[in-house]
């Protein structure tokens, strides 16, 4: 059950319920800080089995979303939002206008975003509606898909982390245990391999795989058991989260963990674990913000080449986190939630003292013709 208790142990500033049974709607918005800025973060489409678990998850993942701006550097705080229903009924016009009609009354508090099961035309049926959208069609001057943009930001994480490791940041020589071949690890196989990595792929889905290897030829198809277990330089979770634990980490023979996956360690102490074996993690929210990055640049109007060259700093921001983790002993799990923490909180005590626009503007993107 929601309550006060539960919003001010994790720093919630609003959860909004909005319901339309003309079209089925039931989502839930939360927002978890606006410190740093309106808060972003995507909207996951997901047939729960009650509302107690679409609850829980968007608590998690919108505090995850503040975690991950302010790491990244971007003036944005943290967001995210739920649709209860199975995506592969429920999806209509008439639920996503209704939705971004809600989305709108938020004022720009609140910008969504493609999560899971949303897609880009998912996208344009909302931004009928509201303009606090992002990852708005590329041909009405969107950013389109994140995939791309966080499969590179996943790979200048593992460069920074073999720099950390082997003293050289390239990939080529090196083995990866790929987890997933969905959309980000499809793109991040290739890559890999282009830049001569050896890969070894697991899936559950034989579609992905076989999309993987007409994508990927140079790549090695392994059982789903046998991906923490083969000797590789880089386990790669780019499937679901909580794959680091009980039963898996002892398995794992590689020398570093990196991947797209969200929330890759099943509890904390795993990342503790992780530093007694001599596995060096690099920061999951961190090297995934590729996909967040993209879409931010929406705010001042996309460009491939800014939004590249956003992303390329995850390589010097994973290698700022491994230095501090290092000068003071901490898993690297605990050096980023707490570089994330001292900048939301030095700028928290700035309130008032600086003018930010509360309420985004996108500049280059076509208006909907549904906006007045
Ligand atoms: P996706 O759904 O396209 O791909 C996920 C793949 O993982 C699917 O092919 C699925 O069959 C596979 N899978 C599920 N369980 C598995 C298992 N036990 N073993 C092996 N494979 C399994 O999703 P995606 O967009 O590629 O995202 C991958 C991960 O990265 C997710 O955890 C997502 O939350 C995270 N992420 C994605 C983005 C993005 O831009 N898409 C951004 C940030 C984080």
């Amino acid at each position: 059950m929601l309550t006060f208790e539960k919003l001010y142990q994790e720093g919630h500033e609003e959860v909004v319920f909005f319901s339309d049974p003309s079209c089925n709607l039931k989502a839930i918005v939360a927002i978890h800080s606006t410190i740093l800025g309106p808060s972003l973060g995507g909207t996951r489409m997901w047939p729960y089995k009650n509302e107690d678990e679409a609850i829980k998850d968007v608590l998690r993942l919108s505090k995850g979303m503040t975690y991950k701006a302010s790491i990244s550097g971007l003036n944005l705080g943290g967001g995210k939002a739920v649709i209860m229903g199975d995506p592969e009924k429920d999806k209509s016009e008439a639920l996503f206008r209704s939705y971004g009609k809600f989305i709108e009354s938020l004022n720009g508090r609140y910008v969504t975003a493609e999560d899971v099961n949303i897609n880009v035309d998912d996208i344009q049926d909302i931004y009928k509606e509201t303009s606090f959208v992002t990852g708005v069609s590329q041909a009405h001057g969107g950013s389109g898909n994140p995939a791309p943009y966080t499969a590179l930001g996943v790979l200048r994480g593992i460069e920074a982390s073999l720099l950390k490791v082997f003293g050289d940041s390239s990939v080529k020589g090196k083995s990866f245990a790929l987890q997933g071949a969905g959309a980000v690890g499809r793109l991040l196989g290739k890559l890999l391999d282009s830049n001569g990595a050896k890969v070894f792929v697991s899936d559950i889905n034989r579609k992905n795989l076989e999309l993987f290897k007409q994508e990927v030829p140079g790549a090695e198809v392994i059982s789903v058991e046998d991906i923490y277990s083969i000797k590789c330089d880089v386990y790669t979770p780019c499937a679901l989260g909580g794959t680091v634990n009980d039963e898996t980490i002892d398995k794992l023979k590689c020398k570093i963990v990196a991947g797209s996956a969200n929330n890759q360690l099943a509890r904390d102490e795993h990342g503790d674990i992780l530093k007694k074996k001599n596995i060096l993690y690099a920061p999951d929210y961190l090297i995934n913000a590729g996909g967040l990055m993209n879409v931010s640049t929406e705010f001042e109007g996309w460009s491939h080449e800014k939004s590249e060259r956003m992303v390329n700093t995850i390589f010097d921001t994973t290698l700022k986190i491994f230095k501090f983790s290092e000068e003071n002993n901490l898993p690297v799990y605990k050096a980023t939630d707490l570089m994330a923490e001292k900048r939301i909180e030095s700028i928290r005590k700035l309130q008032g003292k600086f003018i930010r626009s509360s309420s985004p503007r996108f500049p280059g993107r076509t208006r909907s013709p549904f906006l007045g």
